[in-house]
């Protein structure tokens, strides 16, 4: 027998893996080249050669058993300051080893996160459209999620939304710039905003309320779009950046925490997040790829790749009269559903055997989500069926 809660969360879920699957079973009836599938967020660009290259250069030359063996919990220090290295050469900052913790991608950290911090029913604010493996992270340790919707004409964090949310048993912020459905990259301003209004409630409720900074897609911004980094706006920031995207090697689980060194009770969060990652399992990042990112910390992705398909599909969706908000970072793009219903609009898509996210997964109804990380080829190749699925809505206006 399953738990309550989780069969309630089963019931509840909409599951893009499952369009996910679906298409795969489409694209075995009508050919992989016809199915247009932009449902799931699995990167499409290689992994830059150095990554296979370093990953055999370790195996051919360390010693196995240092190796394969259980490394510290929060990670190998020697990898540690290495990152901490990079980020105060990039971001003038004064992170040491005591600030990083490896763990396996930016999902277990959002969830040794949540471990730390939460009490039962504790609040995470965060902006909405959001990811929707947060609320998942928050209540699977009996903590509420609180979406603060983001402005719908711009896709910005909103001042009056933001505000609304809080309250004494906020703990946590989840922000995620480039963003995952809307493709938007917060500017200044709103981190401005955002910083402002949490040391106004941090001091209201007498106690900090963390930011945590979700960077997948930190390197995925476009047309030279400037990234902000969290810290520079706001002390209390802990930010969980992954290598799943940047490097394309999202099925090797590796990434990190960074506690801004100036954050209130760093020394407690460190230990914190140590002994969650024995008491939820995850033990310790793995060890070789931590080993990698010796040599591969910076080391990118073609993004190049990901812009060209960013831009046909933008020309292309917005010539036919689609309402797309232009996005500026990650691989995807939030465009208005047809027809309020966005699973509806999804459904009648896949008719023209184009397969997209509907944006209630995300907290953001009456849009549907397009992961545009697939081949040039598929994006080309779908615009035409898109031609059709506007031409099925103005034939039905009739
Ligand atoms: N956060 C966001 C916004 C994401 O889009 C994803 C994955 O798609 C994750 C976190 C989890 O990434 P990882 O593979 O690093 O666990």
């Amino acid at each position: 027998m399953i738990s309550k809660r989780m069969t309630k969360s089963l019931q509840e879920a909409i599951s893009i893996r499952d369009i996910f699957e679906e298409g795969k079973k489409l694209a075995a009836v009508y050919g992989k080249e016809n199915i247009f599938d932009f449902s799931i967020g699995n990167p499409s660009v290689a992994p830059p050669a150095i990554v296979n290259e370093t990953m055999k250069e370790i195996l051919d030359t360390e010693e196995p058993l240092a190796l394969h063996g259980y490394p510290s919990n929060v990670g190998h220090p020697e990898v540690r300051q290495c990152i901490a290295d990079d980020l105060n050469k990039k971001y003038g900052m004064k992170y040491d080893i005591g600030n990083i913790v490896m763990t396996s991608g930016a999902a277990s950290a959002l969830a040794l996160i949540c471990n730390t911090v939460l009490d039962r029913e504790d609040e995470v604010i965060t902006f909405a459209p959001y990811f929707w493996e947060y609320k998942s992270y928050v209540e699977t340790l009996y903590g509420k999620l609180v979406p603060a919707l983001c402005d719908q004409q711009t896709l910005q964090p909103d001042e009056e939304t933001f505000r609304a949310a809080f309250s004494e048993k906020t703990k946590l912020v989840f922000i995620n710039t480039p963003n995952n459905p809307t493709g938007a990259v917060y500017t200044k301003k709103s981190l401005r905003m955002v910083a402002d209004v949490m040391r106004e409630m941090s001091e209201k409720y007498g106690h900090p309320i963390y930011l945590v900074s979700d960077e997948p897609y930190r390197k995925l911004a476009y047309d030279g779009a400037e990234v902000p980094f969290l810290p520079d706006f706001y002390k209390d920031t802990l930010v969980v950046y992954s290598y799943s995207k940047t490097l394309s090697i999202p099925g090797e689980r590796i990434g990190y925490i960074a506690i801004t060194p100036q954050a209130a009770d760093v020394e407690e969060l460190f230990a914190g997040l140590t002994a969650s990652l024995r008491y939820m399992g995850y033990v310790n990042a793995p060890s070789l790829q931590q080993k990698m990112l010796l040599k591969c910390y910076d080391a990118a992705v073609d993004i190049s790749i990901y812009e060209k398909n960013r831009n046909c599909l933008y020309r292309g969706l917005t010539d036919l009269g689609y309402e797309c908000i232009r996005p500026d970072g990650a691989f995807y793009l939030f465009m208005r559903a047809l027809e309020e219903d966005d699973w509806a609009f999804c459904q009648e898509a896949k008719k023209e055997r184009i397969l997209m996210a509907p944006g209630k997964a995300f907290y953001g109804p009456g849009f549907v989500r397009i992961s545009y990380c697939v081949p040039y080829e598929v994006v080309e190749n779908s615009i035409p069926a898109f031609e059709r699925l506007m031409d099925r809505y103005k034939k039905n206006r009739k």
